[in-house]
């Protein structure tokens, strides 16, 4: 039996199962874990374990919770361990459990950890794609002059809840004021203000094989998010004083013109190497640039996410791109399992996990 040691575990390599939290991707996750031949095992809130059980297929063992905290106590730790848990990071981990708590969970996590920590922080993340050479928006600080029309956005994955746009210096002193006197903010600086850019809204899926030594485009998507999505819906004299929101609520397929899939390639390169070079050894495994294609064609990205995204939800049978890698259903939930599994093949699990 190979047994590696990751975290203080010792994971036994040929029996290992594919967790997650019950949210966001773990049917998907899940599902593609299947494909894969793996256990799966769902940490599940209480209140929502019925709603899983419907999938009970998918989900070879639940570890139930009252609440996301517990996540990290002895009783759940122990029992990931009997198990031989690798947790697959995605959008609810760090928001549900808590940045701290995740970087210290003494769980193998599939992917680059680190990444999470950058990913959380408007700042830090507008950086890292900045020095990877892609095209970004504009920011400002607080006392910078605004001379057009700005996205105010808050730290975290909250799917876009809470930003809002404002056309000059008033209008985001007002707002942010608001945030500081109701404590969502403690200080101006935990709010990014960026450039708005107008054009089409395209968020890339990426799966980056340390096994195959590759990057592959596995999809596209487009996010519908209330209201903005809903208000081309009203003509604009009824539109008077409402103001765009970006709640994320749903994603829809996209496929986009190939002359732009260049870039598209060479900007998912490029924030590969710069993960690299800046948190060694780099990303493995899915992540996604967010993205505004202009009028000009030129993209521009103004976030990304460094695991798997809600959008590639779309593709449990595969996209319209990953066929061009797979001749079989590739979903990213899969790919992630087909990574772990050939990682396991190759003696290199320890490589893909940290
Ligand atoms: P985010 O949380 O950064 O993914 O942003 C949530 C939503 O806000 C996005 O899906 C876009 O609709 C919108 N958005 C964010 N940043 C920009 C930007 N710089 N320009 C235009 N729209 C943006």
């Amino acid at each position: 039996m190979n047994v590696i040691r990751l975290k203080d575990v010792d994971l036994k390599s040929d029996d290992v199962s594919i967790t997650t939290l019950c949210s966001h991707t773990a049917l998907q996750i899940f599902h593609g874990a299947k494909y894969e031949g793996f256990k799966t095992v769902g940490l599940v809130e209480s209140s929502r374990k019925w709603f899983y059980e419907l999938f009970s297929n998918l989900i070879d063992e639940f570890i139930v919770v009252d609440s996301w905290s517990e996540i990290c106590s002895s009783r759940v730790i122990t029992r990931l361990r009997e198990l031989n848990s690798v947790l697959i990071p995605h959008g609810s981990l760090v928001e549900y459990v808590g940045l701290e708590q995740v970087m210290n969970l003494p769980i193998p996590i599939f992917g680059l950890r680190s990444l999470l920590t950058v990913e959380s922080n408007q700042h830090s993340k507008m950086e890292l794609l900045s020095r990877a050479g892609i095209a970004i928006p504009k920011s400002y600080r607080f006392d910078d002059p605004i001379d057009t029309t700005v996205i105010v956005k808050l730290s975290g994955a909250k799917g876009g809840r809470g930003y809002f746009v404002a056309s000059d210096n008033d209008e985001v002193a007002v707002k942010v004021n608001k945030l500081l006197v109701s404590g969502i903010i403690k200080d101006v600086s935990d709010v990014l203000i960026q450039e708005y850019v107008i054009g089409v809204p395209a968020y890339f899926h990426y799966f980056n094989s340390m096994v195959l030594n590759r990057l592959e485009l596995l999809g596209i998507d487009i996010r519908y998010e209330s209201n903005v999505d809903g208000l081309r819906r009203l003509p604009n004299y009824v539109l008077g004083n409402i103001t765009p929101t970006f709640n994320i609520i749903g994603n829809l397929p996209l496929v986009i013109r190939e002359s732009l899939l260049p870039t598209v390639m060479r900007y998912g390169m490029n924030f590969v190497d710069a993960t690299r070079k800046y948190l060694p050894p780099g990303i493995v495994g899915p992540f996604s640039l967010e993205s505004i294609i202009k009028d000009d064609g030129s993209i521009v990205v103004f976030e990304f996410s460094g695991r798997i995204v809600a959008g590639t939800n779309l593709y449990t049978q595969g996209s319209p791109y990953s066929s061009f890698y797979w001749d079989e259903p590739m979903s990213m939930g899969r790919r992630i399992a087909r990574e772990i599994k050939l990682a396991i093949q190759a003696g290199k699990l320890s490589e893909v996990l940290t």
